[in-house]
């Protein structure tokens, strides 16, 4: 990490992007939409959409009519989820080029968690 650039890809390269600002609200999200579409918990930070640069063939998937989730449509990476009505985008975690220098702040949605597991590591959560 140089600075507040930070760098991402998918997991087969194709979808890369730049994030020319701070990184906030490093969160893990439990909701049953992120839980399907990432495997498990969707882990991610959020800047100004403006500070997100990407490139490569992004598709955008619409769970809803306010939000869009952003993959790659060659190796299914979930790399990005915005609000229609926000300034700010999500980035995944898991894509960032490390070391991010970033911490988890705060679980959300864990009243939509699976039964599968326990949140257990002291992190705040929000229902
Ligand atoms: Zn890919």
């Amino acid at each position: 990490m140089a600075g507040e650039t930070y760098r991402g890809s998918c997991l087969c390269g194709a979808v890369r992007y730049d994030v020319g600002a701070p990184l906030t609200g490093v969160s893990a999200c439990h909701c049953g939409q992120c839980r399907r579409q990432s495997g498990h918990v969707w882990a991610s930070a959020q800047a100004p959409a403006e500070a997100v640069t990407i490139t490569g063939p992004v598709r955008w998937y619409a769970a809803s009519d306010r939000a869009r989730r952003g993959f790659c449509p060659q190796c299914g990476s979930f790399l990005f989820w915005r609000h229609l009505d926000e300034r700010l985008m999500s980035v995944s975690l898991g894509s960032l080029d490390g070391p991010t220098g970033l911490r988890l702040e705060k679980h959300i949605f864990t009243a939509d968690k699976g039964d599968y597991y326990d949140i257990a590591d002291g992190v705040p959560q929000e229902p």
